[in-house]
C-alpha cells in the first residue's frame, strides 16, 4: 500500500512517527493508501529547515520571488489535469469542479505575480525642514498554514502564494484526509525553482496541529476549517504571541424575491447547494423564499435536484460526487431523518442513493427539506453535505433578520429584480460575502475573502490585500540627513513636532 510522506526541504520523507492514517478513494469505498501522521519532531524538522531557508528567501529580490511565481502559475496551468485528477481520487469531487479549484488558487497566483504594486511603500517629503519619511513592509518568517479536506489545493494556495511572495517560508499542514494535493504542489514549487526548505509540507492530525501552534519559530497561523477548531486555533496561538488568521464554518442562505426570476434562481441555488455534494464552505445551504415566490421556487427546486447526476468524479456527466468519508454519508443521511421527525417536508430524498459499479462509495444523493424552521437541527447545523433546506418568510426584512441572528457570516446571496432591495439587503446583513444574483460569491484573489461572525474567528480575511498585510510588518523611517557646513536646528529636549 502507498505511504504518502512530507515535504520537507525539497524532498519526501516519511518522518519519525510511525502513525499513519488510511486514505479512501471515497467513490469505490476502498482504501487506497495512507498518510504518515507527523509528530512534534517532524515539526520541528519542518520548521528547521523553513527557518534555514528564510535567511536567504527573505533577503532575494522581490523580482526573483515574482519569477518563480510566475514559473509556479505556468505549472499549475500545464499540470492542471493531472492535479485535478489527484483531488477527485481522495475528495471525491468531480474532475472538472477539482480544475475549478485551482483555477480560482491560481488566482492568487497571479496576485502574487503583481506583488511589486502591491509592496510598494509610501513617502512623504519634507515632513520638517529637511526630515522625510518613507514606510515599508517586511516578511514574518517562518508561517503555517493548516487546512480542510473541502479545497486541498484551493484553500492551502489562499495562503502560501502570498506567504512566499513576500519573503516568508512556509510549513502547510494540509487535511489527512486527502493530502496527496499538498505534496504535488510541493513538487510544482520546486519544478518552479522555488529554493529547497521554503515550502514544506508536514502530514497530521491534532498531534501536528498543537506543534506547530506552540512552536517558538512560527510567527504566523492561517488556519481555515470547522469553527470549533478555528476558535481553539485562535486562542492556542495567539495566547502563544503568534498572528492568527481562522476561517470558520458556514451556513449560507440565498434568499429569494417574489420578483425574481424563478428559473435562473433555482438553477443557480441548485448548483452552488449539491456541487462538490455540498462540501464547500460557500455552499448555499438554505434557500429562504420570500413571499409568493415559495410554492413555485420549491416546485423549480424540486424538479432540478431530481436532474442532478451522482456518479464518481472521473467519469463523464456526473455532476455530483460521493461525500468524503462514510462518517460522513452517515451524518448527513442521519440529518435529512431527523429534518423529517422535526416536521420538515423531505421533498426529495437522496438517502441510501446506490450508484450502479460503486456499491460501497460513499455517496448520497441532493435530498431538499421545505418548511425547514430556525429551530430546526437541519437549519441550525452545518450539515456540510448535499441538503438544501428550503426556510419561508413574509418579507425582505424577515429574511434579513433571519439571516443575521444566524451564528455564521460567511457568504450569502439575493436574487431579485430590485436594485433597491438589492443595496438594501447588502447594507443590512452581518455577512462578508454578498452575491446579487449571485449564488456562490467567492471574491476575487485581488480582493480578500472572510466572513463574520463565527465564519472568522479574529480579524484577518485571507489573500488579497488583506494577505499581504498578515504576513509582512511595517516600518516607517524618518529621515534626516544634515547637508555639511550648514547651520542645522539645535537638538532640543521637548517632544519632537514638525516645523
Ligand atoms: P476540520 O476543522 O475538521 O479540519 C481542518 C484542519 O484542522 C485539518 O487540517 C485537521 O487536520 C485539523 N484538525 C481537525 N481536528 C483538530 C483538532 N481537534 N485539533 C487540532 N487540529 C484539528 O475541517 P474539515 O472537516 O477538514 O473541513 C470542513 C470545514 O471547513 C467546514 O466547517 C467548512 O465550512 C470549513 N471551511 C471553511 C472555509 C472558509 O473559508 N470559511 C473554507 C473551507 C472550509
Amino acid at each position: 500500500m502507498k505511504t504518502i510522506p512530507h515535504w520537507i526541504n525539497g524532498s519526501p520523507i516519511e518522518g519519525s512517527s510511525t502513525h499513519t492514517q488510511p486514505v479512501f478513494n471515497p467513490a469505490t469505498g476502498e482504501q487506497q493508501s495512507h498518510v504518515v501522521l507527523g509528530s512534534a519532531a517532524d515539526v520541528d524538522t519542518a520548521v528547521e529547515a523553513a527557518s534555514a531557508a528564510f535567511e536567504s528567501w527573505s533577503e532575494s529580490s522581490l523580482s526573483r520571488r515574482v519569477q518563480v511565481m510566475f514559473a509556479f502559475r505556468q505549472l499549475l496551468l500545464d499540470n492542471e489535469e493531472e492535479l485535478g485528477r489527484i483531488i477527485s481520487a481522495e475528495h471525491g469531487k468531480t474532475v472538472e469542479d477539482a480544475r475549478g479549484e485551482i483555477t480560482r488558487g491560481r488566482e492568487v497566483v497571479e496576485f502574487a505575480c503583481g506583488l511589486g504594486d502591491v509592496l510598494k511603500g509610501s513617502y512623504s517629503d519634507q515632513v520638517s525642514r529637511g526630515v522625510d519619511v518613507h514606510n515599508f513592509r517586511q516578511p514574518l518568517g517562518v508561517v503555517a498554514g493548516i487546512t480542510p479536506f473541502n479545497f486541498p489545493a484551493m484553500v492551502p494556495l489562499w495562503m502560501h502564494p502570498v506567504a512566499i511572495a513576500t519573503g516568508n517560508t512556509f510549513v502547510l499542514k494540509p487535511s489527512e484526509r486527502d493530502p496527496s494535493a499538498a505534496n504535488f504542489v510541493g513538487e510544482l514549487y520546486r519544478k518552479a525553482g522555488l529554493p529547497d526548505g521554503v515550502f514544506n509540507v508536514v502530514h497530521g492530525g491534532k498531534d501536528a496541529v498543537d506543534a506547530l501552534l506552540g512552536h517558538p519559530g512560527i510567527e504566523a497561523v492561517s488556519f481555515v476549517g470547522s469553527t470549533p477548531i478555528a476558535k481553539y486555533v485562535h486562542q492556542t496561538a495567539t495566547a502563544a504571541g503568534k498572528r492568527v488568521q481562522a476561517l470558520g464554518g458556514a451556513k449560507n442562505h440565498a434568499v429569494v424575491l417574489p420578483d425574481a426570476d424563478l428559473e435562473f434562481a433555482a438553477g443557480h441555488i441548485t448548483a452552488g447547494a449539491y456541487g462538490s455534494a455540498g462540501e464547500r464552505c460557500m455552499a448555499v445551504s438554505v434557500a429562504v423564499a420570500v413571499g409568493e415566490a415559495a410554492d413555485a421556487l420549491v416546485e423549480v427546486l424540486e424538479r432540478k435536484a431530481r436532474e442532478v447526476t451522482v456518479g464518481p468524479g472521473d467519469a463523464p456527466g456526473t455532476d455530483m460526487g460521493p461525500l468524503v468519508t462514510k462518517a460522513a454519508q452517515e451524518r448527513v443521511e442521519n440529518a435529512v431523518g431527523t429534518a423529517a421527525t422535526q416536521g420538515a417536508t423531505v421533498v426529495v430524498d437522496g438517502r441510501g442513493l446506490k450508484v450502479d459499479g460503486h456499491e460501497n462509495g460513499f455517496f448520497t444523493g441532493p435530498s431538499l427539506l421545505d418548511h425547514v424552521t430556525a429551530e430546526m437541527d437541519a437549519y441550525q447545523q452545518e450539515l456540510f453535505g448535499p441538503v438544501l433546506a428550503v426556510v419561508r418568510v413574509g418579507t425582505l426584512d424577515e429574511a434579513i433578520e433571519l439571516i443575521n441572528a444566524n451564528p455564521y457570516g460567511n457568504g450569502t446571496a439575493l436574487f431579485t429584480a430590485s436594485g433597491e432591495a438589492a443595496r438594501r439587503f447588502q447594507r443590512k446583513i452581518k455577512v462578508g460575502m454578498i452575491g446579487v444574483n449571485v449564488p456562490v460569491p467567492v471574491p476575487m484573489s485581488y480582493y480578500s475573502f472572510g466572513g463574520w461572525k463565527d465564519s472568522l474567528i479574529g480579524d484577518s480575511p485571507v489573500h488579497g490585500p488583506e494577505g499581504v498585510r498578515f504576513y509582512t510588518r511595517p516600518k516607517v523611517v524618518t529621515t534626516r540627513w544634515p547637508r555639511p557646513a550648514v547651520q542645522q536646528a539645535a537638538a532640543g529636549f521637548s517632544f519632537p513636532t514638525s516645523s
